[in-house]
């Protein structure tokens, strides 16, 4: 049986005209599910025993299991979900002073293999279903008991690997009747997978955009990130551009300072070069240490200094505060120290 969060408006419409129904039955679903939050199908109460039998004989209502749920002193919840086939997967959930913002992960593992991250160390297995992602964001919630209003695709894996499941999650979480998350409170974050930034400037919603950059130059990138052996700077920097373009909308750029790496006057200036005149917002992150990884935090100076930089050279930047370093927040940490038991 295949779990009913993988459907999207449309595919219940054409489901239930299959059965023969009127479409409409779809937003019903919807709601029942969504904003009822229903655990078994007998909780419908406007629809026929008859419809309410099909849906139990073809779907499933199953949310995902709970093995953790650590909470930070700064209030952030980090959860470790496992799915049917055993799988662990991880899931945050942030309090901003905007709202309660979750970060998803799309992919058991990743191949990106970016070479600060903990999450790159694990290969990856497989896509998460689109059900898989939509729960998360569902389980957060329920067991938080908190109304999520925003959405960051940031977690595990590389959500351009998993494109047409992460298009589906974010037309279902942005659905009226589904969790009705603001397109603009949807960001999702690309390690630079060219032709899929490309495809993407096409996705009707407005959804944010977010690029892990992490390097001003193809030297350092390449040393970090291997996608930008396929991809180099030149191709992203254009991709942008043309997002931009087509859009109208303005791209995050994330960048992780690494010490003695990433972190120089030379390197800010070389990124304010780079990004001199394109609609972007710079994200400075101070690195969270993972243990096996020979990358260190920046010194809180040299932070400054690299953000007074690009503020220097008129380039819209922040430097992002910390949330959750005591419980392991920095993506894949938990997930490793549990299979490592
Ligand atoms: S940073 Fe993201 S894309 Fe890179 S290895 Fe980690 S999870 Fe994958």
């Amino acid at each position: 049986m295949e779990s009913i969060y993988n459907y999207t408006e449309d595919m219940l419409k054409e489901y239930w005209i299959s059965k023969g129904e009127k479409p409409f039955r779809a937003s019903q679903t919807l709601e029942w599910i969504y904003r009822h939050d229903i655990s078994c199908f007998d909780e419908i109460t406007n629809m026929k025993k008859t419809v309410i039998e099909e849906l139990k004989k073809d779907f499933t209502l199953d949310g995902l299991s709970c093995v953790t749920q650590q909470k930070s002193v700064d209030g952030t919840q980090k959860f470790l979900f496992q799915l049917k086939d055993g799988n662990l997967i991880e899931t945050v959930l942030m309090h901003q002073e905007y709202g309660y913002s979750v970060c998803v992960t799309t992919e058991v593992g990743c191949n990106m293999d970016c070479q600060f991250c903990a999450s790159g160390m694990k290969k990856k297995l497989r896509n998460l279903e689109t059900s898989e992602i939509v729960l998360q964001v569902v389980m957060v919630s329920r067991l938080a008991k908190v109304r999520v209003s925003h959405v960051v695709i940031m977690g595990i894996g590389e959500p351009f690997d998993n494109y047409d499941n992460v298009i589906r999650f974010m037309k279902i979480i942005n659905h009226p009747l589904g969790l009705e998350i603001g397109a603009r409170h949807i960001t999702v974050s690309t390690c630079g997978i060219v032709p899929k930034i490309i495809e993407y400037a096409d996705f009707d919603l407005q959804v944010n955009l977010a690029i892990s950059l992490h390097a001003p130059n193809n030297t350092i990138r390449n040393q970090i990130m291997p996608i930008n052996r396929a991809y180099p700077i030149e191709d992203l920097v254009r991709a942008i551009q043309y997002y931009i373009k087509k859009t109208n909308r303005r791209v995050t750029i994330e960048y992780i300072l690494l010490k003695g790496l990433n972190d120089s006057i030379s390197c800010a200036d070389e990124l304010a070069t780079l990004l001199h005149g394109l609609n972007v917002y710079v994200n400075l992150i101070p690195y969270n240490e993972v243990s096996g990884k020979s990358y260190e935090r920046s010194l809180k100076e040299d932070m400054i200094a690299f953000f007074d930089w690009l503020k220097k050279r008129r380039i819209n930047v922040q430097l992002r505060k910390e949330q959750g370093s005591d419980i392991d927040a920095a993506c894949g940490q938990l997930r490793s120290k549990h299979m490592k038991l």
